[in-house]
């Protein structure tokens, strides 16, 4: 891959990277399109990361198809696919990315260690696939805020591109861990985005008082998914704090909740809302 991406960057052609874990569906695929769309070669890198999943999580469980990632990224004219063995990335490591403040709030409290995983990982990327620009999910608004620190912090020469979260007709965003569902637990996920918008709205109707939105939150999430939660509420966008008292601007409103045993995460952001308002 090093040789590959070296030679293409001597060449002078600019490079679009994707990174995910594969079991690809429409979401990473709007990645693609969007990295095809900038990029003279698009590279996606599939790897079910080990590091970045703590001891319980569903890393063995965690789907993996490469045949059918392989088919989706040929339909999607994507240049190389970088798809290492875990011996590869990880030939006994000494060094970790290790992140600050931004992994103590939302996912970063309950999943200790998974963003210093995440940005290991995503440092090693970069560095093999010489890229240009970066495209990353807003549907993992912490992750995209972290690595675009990371970019910042370690001085990566390339630009971090944050793109739309892509939904089912219903709401529900894309995920590869939504396929872990069952029919009736499907139909109960559907209310943690209805929770977050109806948070987003009572928002942008003038209330300012983020305890409010956030037991809003809440009571929709556990009425209606009866799952259990590990947070819900409103962040600061750019320093990912909980605000407790008014809301100023630049806010994500965001949860997280174990449905049976498939935890998922969704976010509504200002980012997101003035991304729609540019187009
Ligand atoms: P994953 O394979 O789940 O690690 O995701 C790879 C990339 O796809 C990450 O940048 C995610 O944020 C992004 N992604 C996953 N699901 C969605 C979604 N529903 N909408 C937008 N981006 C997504």
């Amino acid at each position: 891959m090093q040789k590959w991406s070296g030679a293409a960057f001597k060449a002078g052609k600019s490079i679009g990277v994707v990174p995910t874990m594969g079991a690809l569906h429409e979401a990473h695929g709007s990645l693609i399109k969007r990295a095809r769309q900038e990029n003279d070669l698009v590279i996606t890198t599939v790897f079910v990361n080990p590091a970045q999943f703590g001891p319980g999580e569903d890393y063995e469980a965690y789907p993996r198809d490469f045949n059918s990632d392989r088919e989706f990224c040929e339909k999607e004219k994507v240049d190389a696919i970088f798809h290492p063995s875990t011996d590869e990335m990880y030939a006994n490591p000494q060094t970790v990315v290790k992140i600050g403040k931004l992994a103590s709030t939302m996912c970063g409290a309950f999943r200790p260690g998974h963003f210093d995983g995440v940005a290991t990982v995503v440092a090693k990327l970069f560095n093999i696939t010489k890229s240009t620009r970066a495209y990353f999910g807003l549907k993992d608004y912490q992750q995209l805020r972290i690595i675009k620190q990371l970019a910042v912090d370690l001085n990566f020469d390339l630009e971090i591109i944050g793109c739309p979260i892509i939904r089912e007709s219903d709401g529900l965003a894309f995920s590869s861990r939504n396929r872990y569902l069952s029919e009736d637990e499907r139909r109960r996920a559907v209310y943690l985005n209805k929770a977050l918008k109806h948070g987003w709205q009572l928002y942008r109707k003038g209330e300012k008082k983020a305890g409010k939105i956030a037991i809003e939150i809440r009571d929709i999430i556990s009425e209606n998914t009866g799952g259990k939660i590990d947070y819900a509420g409103v962040y600061d966008a750019d320093s990912l704090e909980e605000i407790s008292g008014d809301i100023k601007e630049n806010i994500v409103i965001a949860a997280a909740v174990h449905i049976g045993k498939t935890r998922l995460i969704d976010n509504v952001s200002s980012y997101e809302e003035a991304l729609s308002q540019k187009k």
